[in-house]
């Protein structure tokens, strides 16, 4: 496995459910939090509850009253639904819907792993097949054979190159500011312990509290432009008061939120282009390596999670013994499972993004449509997050052996 992010600890987890070991190799020499926080939907909760995450997990999270969507220049409340509150969310998905510290989500995995099979400061360099094994070279020197590499080494991905043959991350056009902020920094903030989109021309910000103690909101504002993502990096500069230029006259708690906190960086936004396959060989690709994604159905890490228990679960069924022919199937399986519900995600995110950014110049009739459309959101978007991974991958492998 070669990735320690959010992928690749749940494989581990969820392949030693099934007294299988897998060798995690993670770049960093120790496991860091990458960006601030996240929001994990049922379709993943219910997966880390299986791995008996659920305790854990609900000690350092947060349950969002209600999903709301506002204004961002008058703040109206455009439409709202049910969260925490009686029981809303659970009650429909059968598992909850949490804010957590990445930090917090990455100690949870690691520690039920327990260090287990996890190798860090090892950068894979070089992927090569010899035969039936996969030779991987990493930047410390280190040299193996492994029987199957799984690429969960994020939207850079170097097993991806490897798979495709090039490149296939693209800047998405958009880009965002983000922080977390003190809520006793944020006295104009309505609801907040909500989750909340905020909606004007051409920017939105997405906000949700965070923590154990619910004391923190973690905001993610979007803006589209700059065109063109020159830099290697996710992150560059800005000048003074760049953040505030996309969110002039809105309603002053969005401004409060961005200004709370000195900021100094725009994060570029990446997707990365649909792939025909996502396994070459005896590699194949899971999380953002195979279909990183705009953030906004906040999917990203839930996918991965779904990703890695569907892996697993086709990996328990793989017997060593019979063959390679079998190793190929399982990773056509895998790729069937999962090619088709993630880019259908991958597109409505970009659907949602234009919706978020609607320009007052599109008319009220359109307005009102995609008012009508908010108020519509858990029922359109019901079949992202009552989706069970497991049971799907069980279905499947039992339709397969009945065949
Ligand atoms: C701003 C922002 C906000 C987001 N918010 C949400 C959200 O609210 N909800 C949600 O579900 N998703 C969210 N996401 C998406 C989510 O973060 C990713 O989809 C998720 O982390 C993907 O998991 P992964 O394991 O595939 O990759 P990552 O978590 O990125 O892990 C990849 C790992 O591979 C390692 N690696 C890379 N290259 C190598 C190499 N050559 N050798 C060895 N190791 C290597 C990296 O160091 C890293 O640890 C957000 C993303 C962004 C950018």
């Amino acid at each position: 496995m070669i990735g320690g992010g959010i992928g690749g600890l749940t494989l581990g987890l969820a392949l030693r459910r099934h007294g299988l070991r897998a060798a995690i190799y993670e770049q960093a020499a120790e496991l860091a939090e990458i960006g601030a926080a996240v929001a994990l939907s049922a379709n993943a909760t219910r997966e880390l509850e299986r791995l008996g995450l659920g305790a854990a997990l609900a000690a350092v999270s947060t349950e969002p009253t209600e999903l709301i969507f506002r204004d961002g220049r008058s703040g109206a409340r455009v439409a709202a639904h049910p969260v925490r509150d009686g029981g809303a969310y659970r009650g429909r998905f059968g598992a909850p819907y949490y804010g957590v510290h990445r930090a917090d989500l990455q100690k949870v995995l690691s520690g039920g792993l327990a260090g287990e099979g996890l190798h860090l400061g090892h950068r894979l360099t070089g992927l090569d097949q010899r035969g039936d094994v996969m030779a991987l070279t990493f930047a410390n020197g280190v040299e193996i054979e492994a029987d199957l590499v799984i690429g969960g080494d994020g939207v850079r991905s170097q097993v991806r190159r490897w798979i495709t043959g090039g490149e296939a991350v693209r800047y998405s056009g958009t880009s965002a500011f983000r922080g977390v902020v003190p809520m006793g920094l944020l006295p104009s903030l309505p609801d907040p312990q909500a989750i909340q989109f905020w909606m004007g021309p051409d920017a939105h910000l997405l906000h949700y509290a965070i923590g154990g103690e619910a004391d923190s909101v973690n905001f993610f504002a979007v803006v589209e432009g700059p065109e063109t993502w020159t830099s290697e990096r996710w992150l560059t500069g800005i000048r003074e008061g760049e953040h505030l230029a996309g969110f002039s006259g809105w309603h002053p708690a969005v401004i409060e939120m961005i200004d709370a906190l000195p900021q100094t960086q725009r994060w570029g936004l990446f997707v990365t282009d649909p792939l025909r396959r996502w396994h070459r060989g005896r590699a194949v690709l899971m999380g953002d390596s195979a279909h990183a994604m705009l953030p906004h159905h906040g999917q990203g890490a839930n996918t991965t999670i779904e990703d890695a228990v569907t892996l697993a679960e086709l990996l328990s069924g793989f017997s060593a013994a019979s063959g390679t022919r079998d190793l190929d199937g399982m990773m056509r399986h895998y790729q069937d499972l999962r090619q088709q519900r993630t880019r259908t995600i991958q597109r409505s995110a970009w659907a949602t993004n234009r919706l978020l950014h609607l320009a007052d110049s599109v008319g009220a009739a359109m307005l009102a449509q995609r008012d009508a459309r908010m108020a519509r959101f858990p029922e359109d978007f019901s079949w992202i997050h009552a989706f069970d991974a497991q049971a799907a991958a069980r279905e499947a492998e039992g339709d397969a052996r009945a065949a």
